[in-house]
């Protein structure tokens, strides 16, 4: 039994093959392929023009910081003991962003535009989530 509390993913037909894709530690994107639009989070029809016709690609799992918050105070919740945390959003360098979590990388260090590198945080069996870092 895993401990983990916080609220899982729901894993639905699409967003299977991006969290078996995270699990087997690759970062998997979408993109159209009748209007070219990079597609994050999984969707079964391109947002852009309706289609189908959309593949799965590896991102190499390298981005920049786009926009973050230092969480230092939560109401009761499953997040709170994990405070302080950085919730944020990385723009990837294939052109789609993702909200994430900063990990392994010292406040002081964080900024807006830096380098950042996915890193896999498996909480349980079944669900790994990516999270970011700044490059080692
Ligand atoms: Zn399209």
């Amino acid at each position: 039994m895993s401990n983990y509390k916080k609220p899982l993913p729901l894993i639905t037909p699409t967003s299977k093959v991006f969290y078996d894709g995270c699990r087997s530690g690759k970062l998997l994107y979408q993109q159209c392929l009748d209007c070219g639009q990079v597609i994050f989070f999984p969707q079964s029809i391109c947002p852009g023009c309706l289609s189908h016709n959309i593949e799965w690609k590896q991102s190499k799992g390298k981005g920049r910081l786009f926009t973050f918050t230092i969480t230092h105070a939560a109401a009761p919740s499953e997040f709170s003991e994990d405070t302080p945390y950085v919730l944020a959003i990385v723009e990837m360098d294939e052109g789609y962003k993702m909200m994430t979590n900063i990990i392994e990388t010292d406040f002081d260090e964080i900024k807006c535009d830096m380098e950042v590198e996915v890193v896999f945080d498996k909480v349980t069996e079944e669900i790994t989530l990516p999270k970011f870092r700044k490059p080692k």
